[in-house]
């Protein structure tokens, strides 16, 4: 049998078995909305904005068709665009860069801090130019970014801050929500997010009363008023149907993140001693661990080996966004991105969510012992370690 028919017997991420745990609940809500006959922004939108907020810790929760249009809009409503800059993670999935660049202003990207992967305040700060407009962390992962920090320094500057939460639903730092730190959150809740919809959904979380208006403007033509257009918006409405899934599954968030948390610990455990790295949570930091990354300098390797034993995994993310076709001609600042290099180079996702297995991990386990006992020399020799200050950025 090829590699590609091999059976999985550890799959990824599986959302047949997120969806089977809530059949009924998840059945009620879609026909309940088949019967309304109201099937875009109408009660159930409102029923989990107000959730979703109170959840979050904030004033407000505009929802939105997905995560790149929260956070492009959040840019929109903040009046950044064209001649601005906005600092971003090296390190990132693309959307948090297209964001920028679909508002006319300009990524500038810095490295990330070796330790936590997230983008560091120091080299923030060294990115801020004339031009800079805002600071857009990402919370990778789901390990909350230092947004004391990052806050204080975007005060100081006078600069705005949007976070990208798109992984960090449920996450604290210092006790606080992510989402609730910056002058708005954006959300994805993209089906595999740890608040994930039947489909495309994301939102926008703030305090702050004015953008929350501009955005239900912006995400609806521009209209506040029927067939009335102030602004130059767009249409990425939330639907009936994501806003009742995503209710039910707000409700189960918590204990699903718990599960989720106890499956990192048990990697943790399982894991320690053996050739791979492993995430390190900062101080103050809550994760949400929507991905649990391991580090090999033999990754390429060690996924193959996984994979041969049934075990799937992923990558997060194969190619930078500066190494893409889309920022080929240039189109951002910043560079070389060693530490980003270096990261996207050993990433190994292994598998992890609230339907994952104590068994599942122990085959993950037992196959990367095996993978260590195959002959090769210690993976981690050549690696930047975690917390190894000479590459600290922040
Ligand atoms: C998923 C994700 C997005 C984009 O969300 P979509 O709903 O797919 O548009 C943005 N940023 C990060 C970090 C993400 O993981």
């Amino acid at each position: 049998m090829d590699e590609q028919h091999r059976a999985v017997t550890v799959p990824f991420l599986d959302l047949k078995r997120a969806s089977h745990e809530l059949d009924e609940e998840l059945r009620v809500a879609v026909s309940r909305v088949v019967r309304s006959g109201r099937y875009v922004l109408g009660a159930e939108v409102e029923t989990f904005e107000e959730a979703f907020a109170s959840y979050v810790g904030t004033r407000h929760c505009v929802s939105v068709g997905n995560g790149l249009d929260a956070l492009t809009l959040s840019l929109e409503a903040m009046g950044i665009g064209g001649g601005d800059e906005v600092i971003v993670p090296a390190n990132t999935y693309i959307a948090t860069w297209l964001a920028v660049t679909r508002t006319g202003a300009v990524p500038v990207a810095v490295e990330p801090d070796p330790a936590s992967y997230n983008i560091g305040p120091r080299a923030a700060e060294a990115a801020i130019s004339p031009r800079t407009a805002g600071i857009l962390p990402v919370h990778l992962y789901g390990q909350p970014a230092d947004m004391t920090a990052i806050c204080e320094l975007a005060q100081r500057h006078g600069l705005a801050v949007l976070e990208d939460a798109a992984q960090a639903h449920g996450a604290r730092w210092e006790g606080r929500r992510a989402g609730s730190f910056g002058r708005a959150a954006a959300w994805s809740f993209y089906p595999t997010k740890n608040l994930g919809a039947l489909g495309d959904a994301g939102a926008v979380t703030t305090d702050d009363d004015d953008l929350a208006e501009r955005l239900r403007a912006l995400r609806n033509y521009g209209s506040r008023v029927k067939y009335r257009h102030d602004m130059r918006g767009a249409n990425s409405r939330l639907d009936e149907i994501q806003a009742a899934v995503l209710t039910v599954k707000l409700s189960v968030l918590d204990e699903w993140n718990s599960r989720r948390c106890r499956i990192a610990g048990l990697y943790d455990t399982a894991l320690s001693g053996t050739d791979v790295d492993l995430p390190v949570v900062a101080a103050h930091a809550e994760p949400a661990w929507h991905i649990y990354a391991v580090r090999s300098v033999r990754r390429d390797a060690l996924q193959a080996h996984l994979s041969m034993r049934g075990i799937e995994t992923q990558v997060h993310y194969p190619i930078a966004p500066y190494q893409q076709g889309a920022y080929r001609d240039g189109g951002y600042v910043g560079g070389p991105f060693p530490i980003s290099d270096m990261l996207h180079n050993q990433f190994l996702s292994l598998p992890i969510g609230p339907q994952v297995t104590e068994d599942e991990v122990e085959q993950v386990r037992a196959a990367i012992l095996e993978f260590r006992g195959s002959g090769t020399p210690g993976a981690s020799e050549d690696s930047v370690h975690a917390g190894d200050s000479t590459t600290s950025s922040g």
